[in-house]
């Protein structure tokens, strides 16, 4: 399999034309990605996601700052735990991951870990995948501190740093994903465990793109390792996860995803989304590519609270929820769900019509006290839905 294209010259000028000039672009993680695979239909996400645009700078520029982010000392705090969790070349994190998933191979004693700095992702990337190739084979236990991969997504590549990897001595691998959320008598929030095996995940892929380069091909792993302090302690504790059904859902829903440039295609001429523009030329700009909003986008994406204003705006029934929007099938809008259960408007032989008009028959019976007319078709006597 080919490493991951990196887009040509002209669709790199196309894209920094739209993030606007001088404005670096803000590289996708893991956790963008596993959000970005959470709601593949927007295409809005997926072109500010692939051209590189700081989607909380844009929120803050168009009125509605998003609510996302760690705190400063949150932050200060995650970072010490990793490093306490690193601290001795790793050999507390080789003998956790010994431990816990590997526990017939040899213990780790003292691994390696290579260096794996380099220049620009692009660098870092090629030296991580030549510390993993030397690694693999070398039959003693690895840690790759902070590797960066790469992988395509809609037809740009996005840089990835897990926390760590390790190789086994028999040459498989496996990811590492630290946390600073505490894991209490060996359980931790199923949310936040739910959110790291998705990004976790999205490392798996990376990883399993780098493994197909080599031959033989090693084993990635799909237990990975999740780390967390132990009972509000600062002592680590871990637990495997299986992410297979993460992974799953991950690559189906990226494979999914519009490519990028066929939806700047599609864009009107001199669109940009530089967050110093104006608010009205972004609003105009942000407004030009279609969005699927949906509740869950709230703590997903950071655009969340101008889209969800939107959406109400619209009367859009997403804005309810994915499962009700579903359910109702070509009743797209409020407006539209509320004409068909008055029986102003629907087809009565589409199921979520005949369903509304009989729950409009039902809610004037409840109102009345007594029986609405038998049979009425389109409730329209019930006059009870405004
Ligand atoms: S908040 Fe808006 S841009 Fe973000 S995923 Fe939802 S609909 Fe798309």
């Amino acid at each position: 399999m080919p490493p991951p294209r990196t887009p040509g010259t002209a669709l790199r000028q196309q894209l920094a034309e739209l993030r606007g000039p001088d404005t670096a672009p803000k590289a996708l993680d893991a956790r963008a990605l596993a959000a970005l695979a959470a709601n593949p239909g927007c295409d809005r996400r997926a072109l500010l996601d692939g051209v590189g645009v700081d989607k909380a700078k844009l929120a803050g520029a168009l009125g509605a700052p998003s609510a996302f982010g760690m705190s400063q000392f949150a932050f200060m705090r995650g970072n010490a735990f990793e490093a306490r969790v690193k601290a001795d070349g790793g050999a507390e994190l080789l003998r956790l991951v010994h431990e816990r998933l590997d526990p017939r191979a040899e213990p780790p004693g003292s691994g390696t870990a290579p260096d794996l700095s380099a220049i620009g992702p692009e660098g870092r990337t090629a030296r991580t995948e030549l510390a993993l190739r030397e690694a693999t084979g070398a039959g003693v236990w690895t840690l790759l501190d902070h590797p960066m991969l790469a992988l395509d997504v809609a037809g740009s590549p996005a840089f990835l740093e897990p926390d760590a990897v390790v190789v086994h001595p028999d040459g498989g691998w496996t990811v590492v994903e630290i946390k600073s959320f505490p894991m209490l008598d060996g359980s931790a929030d199923p949310a936040k465990v739910g959110a790291a095996a998705r990004q976790s995940a999205v490392y798996v892929l990376a990883l399993e793109e780098v493994a197909a380069r080599l031959d033989p091909a090693p084993e990635v792993h799909h237990r990975i390792l999740l780390v967390c302090p132990k009972d509000f302690s600062n002592l680590p504790a871990a637990s495997a996860v299986d992410v297979r059904k993460q992974r799953a859902v991950t690559r189906r829903q990226l494979a999914r995803l519009t490519r990028v440039e066929d939806i700047a295609a599609a864009l009107p001429e001199g669109i940009c989304f530089s967050p110093d523009l104006p608010a009205d030329e972004l609003m105009t700009a942000v407004e030009s590519v279609p969005a699927t909003y949906a509740p869950e986008c709230l703590s997903a994406c950071e655009l969340a609270f101008h889209c969800r204003a939107r959406s109400r705006e619209r009367g859009a029934v997403t804005s309810l929820g994915r499962s009700l929007r579903a359910e109702l099938g070509s009743l797209t809008t409020v407006p539209d769900v509320l004409a068909a259960a008055r029986g102003t408007a629907g087809d009565p032989a589409d199921p979520a019509v005949a369903a509304l008009r009989r729950a409009a028959l039902l809610r004037t019976e409840a109102l009345r006290g007594t029986p609405a007319t038998a049979g009425a078709p389109d409730g329209r006597e019930a006059g009870a839905c405004r």
